[in-house]
């Protein structure tokens, strides 16, 4: 059976080391967070991850949910209980305000619970999951009365949140949907149609589900511009919080799915369902964008828990497994064979799995940082700055490391060899369950072109201008130091190589969007190459300046896989570039018909 241990020692070297977080303790809930409180809800989170999450995970894969003839769904044995264990330690609430019930610490802590959870059980780490998005819309979009009725129960994990955009005939184009909004003169709304593939729509964890919807109100304009948000319970709440009737809202089937069998995946019917407008008549978008940056993140953060799970299972293997000699010489002569760690390919494959892991880490709780700071700072200019950051990396976090968590499941797979195909080594549930983060809360390639398109011009490029010179004045600030050289020499051609591309568009996408789509995808991964770059040259600087004090194994091993990274992963970004630079010709000469 697979394992999983949460990296409660990494992040605790992030935080302290190479972010400084206490450096932040003028914001909001950061006073709170000493590094003592830090230590102790990293140590809980790991141990829920660990003894109630992970154990569930082949069950959850196994069983399935299960929709009964009244239309209820019940999910996998233990699940509930394990959901109870989660909500009655206050999880759900960690980083919510404490005037809903939350505790109102950093979103940064609550990112790295997100990571444990995710990396122990990604079904069943979803039902929280999607309600703290939930709880995130209603919190900025909501009236005060929303957020009175809905957000303490949220908090306390009494009811679930779920997100409600998909329909059969469009998933990507938003613009098309088909559910409407009728207003019963009350100020309440009727909503009639169907949505597609909708998670935790239905199921067993929860006394109500609080879904929110895209729907577009009778008269509203055409297109995007036409969407209103609702919130729509499965039962009606009454105005002491108490439930009411079940309103007409009900799951029609499940789908049967690749991967993530423990979360129920609805069809969910809206039949008259009565609900009501959270924020503007045809702001509906605008709202929803709310809960899906956050969910963006989440995902992210998914791709990275897959990939850490599958990689600590496969270097387990890798230190098991018998096989051939090493090329230098038998490393174990008492036994038939050397473990297969010692062959330099099975290396490669760890050393670069490991490196992605510890700099996306680095990289999703930088950016969850920046979320602190663009919530809770009081100084205009430094929530701005931080808006602009959250902007552009959310498509990055969300696109990369889904595509390079799917990737690195599959990397890690390879080292079981044909054990690896069979179910009982639990490396095929990581592979599958991987797969739907580089698809659901946009496709990647639709972060891809939310980069390029929107996030990249935005305010005349202020964000890029930011991060270019941000990463440009670390490389000035440690270019000169010898111990840096290994690091900082590769960072400055990764960022000559983003430089390049970034005028490159400028210059050829204004006059050819084609140019652009084409080349969104591998600017994406250009971004993310030299995001990840700079945060391990910043590792590294808080590594030798451990090393400096008291030198450890742990410190040492980060410089080597620093290294590697430099060395064989960041040059990709040459390759990248000379791949944006051929532009659209020839990925667009070819008519339909040839194809
Ligand atoms: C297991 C699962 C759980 C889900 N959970 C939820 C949920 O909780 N709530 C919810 O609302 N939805 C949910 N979804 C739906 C998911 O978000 C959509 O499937 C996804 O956004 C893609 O939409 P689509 O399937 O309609 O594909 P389409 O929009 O039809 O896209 C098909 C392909 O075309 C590409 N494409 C489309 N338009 C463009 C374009 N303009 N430029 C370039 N490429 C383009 C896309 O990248 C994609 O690769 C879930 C889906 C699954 C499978």
């Amino acid at each position: 059976m697979p394992s999983y241990k949460a990296p409660v020692e990494d992040v605790l070297f992030l935080l302290n080391d190479v972010f400084a977080f206490h450096r932040y303790d003028n914001l909001r809930g950061f006073s709170d967070a000493s590094a003592d409180v830090i230590e102790a809800v990293l140590n809980e989170g790991a141990k829920l991850a660990e003894t109630v999450l992970a154990p569930l995970n082949p069950v959850g894969d196994r069983e399935g949910c299960t929709r009964h003839p009244d239309g209820s769904v019940t999910t996998p044995k233990g699940f509930k209980a394990a959901y109870d264990t989660y909500a009655g330690g206050g999880w759900m609430g960690l980083s919510m305000p404490e005037a809903y019930g939350g505790q109102g610490l950093p979103h940064t802590l609550n990112t790295a619970i997100q990571e444990f959870a995710s990396g122990a059980n990604l079904a069943l780490g979803m039902y929280p999951g999607l309600t703290q998005g939930a709880m995130a819309a209603l919190l900025v979009h909501g009236s005060e009365e929303q957020k009175a009725l809905y957000l303490p129960k949220m908090v306390e994990g009494a009811w679930t949140g779920t997100m409600n955009l998909t329909e059969p005939h469009c998933g990507t184009d938003l613009g098309l949907l088909k559910t409407r909004a009728v207003p019963n003169g009350d100020g309440s709304y009727s909503l009639t149609g169907t949505k597609i593939f909708i998670s935790a729509g239905e199921h067993d964890l929860s006394e109500n589900i609080v879904h929110l919807v895209i729907a577009r109100i009778e008269g509203a304009p055409a297109g995007t511009k036409g969407i209103s948000l609702f919130v729509v319970p499965k039962f009606l709440v009454n105005a002491d919080g108490s439930l009411g009737r079940r309103n007409p809202v009900s799951c029609g089937s499940l789908e049967h799915k690749m991967g993530i069998h423990g979360n129920s995946t609805c069809v969910m019917n809206y039949d008259g369902a009565t609900g009501w407008l959270v924020g503007q008549e045809n702001r509906g978008l605008n709202a929803m964008f709310v809960m899906m940056n956050e969910a963006r993140l989440a995902v992210g953060v998914q791709g990275l828990g897959q990939s850490e799970v599958a990689y600590q299972n496969a270097v387990a293997y890798a230190k098991d497994r018998l096989q051939g000699r090493a090329l230098t010489g038998a490393k174990a002569p008492e036994k038939a064979a050397d473990p297969i760690i010692v062959h330099p390919d099975v290396r490669r494959t760890l050393m670069g799995i490991r490196a992605f892991n510890e700099a996306a880490r680095a990289l999703v709780l930088w950016t969850a940082l920046q979320a602190d700071i663009g919530h809770r700072s009081d100084d205009a200019a430094e929530r701005q700055n931080a808006e602009d950051h959250m902007g552009l990396m959310t498509p990055v976090v969300k696109g990369v490391l889904t595509d390079r968590g799917f990737a690195n499941a599959v990397e890690a797979q390879q080292m079981f060899g044909g054990h690896g195909y069979i179910e009982e080594w639990g490396m095929s549930q990581f592979v599958r369950d991987a797969r739907i983060a580089m698809i659901y809360e946009g496709a990647n390639g639709i972060q891809a072109m939310d980069l390029i398109g929107r996030k990249l011009p935005k305010d005349g490029g202020r964000a890029m201008m930011s991060f270019l010179g941000e990463v440009q004045t670390f490389i000035k600030d440690h270019g000169e130091d010898e111990a840096m050289k290994a690091y900082v020499a590769p960072l400055q051609t990764g960022l000559n190589d983003l430089q390049g591309a970034t005028m490159w568009f400028m210059q050829n996408a204004f006059t050819k969007p084609d140019n652009a789509g084409a080349g969104a995808t591998d600017y994406m991964h250009l971004l993310g190459l030299v995001a990840m770059g700079y945060m391990w040259a910043r590792i590294a600087k808080a590594a030798l300046a451990r090393q400096a004090e008291t030198p450890s194994e742990a410190m040492a091993t980060k410089l080597v896989v620093g290294r590697f990274y430099m060395e064989r992963m960041l040059p990709e970004t040459a390759m990248r570039l000379v791949r944006i630079k051929a532009g659209s010709e020839t990925t667009m000469a070819l008519a339909a018909e040839a194809f």
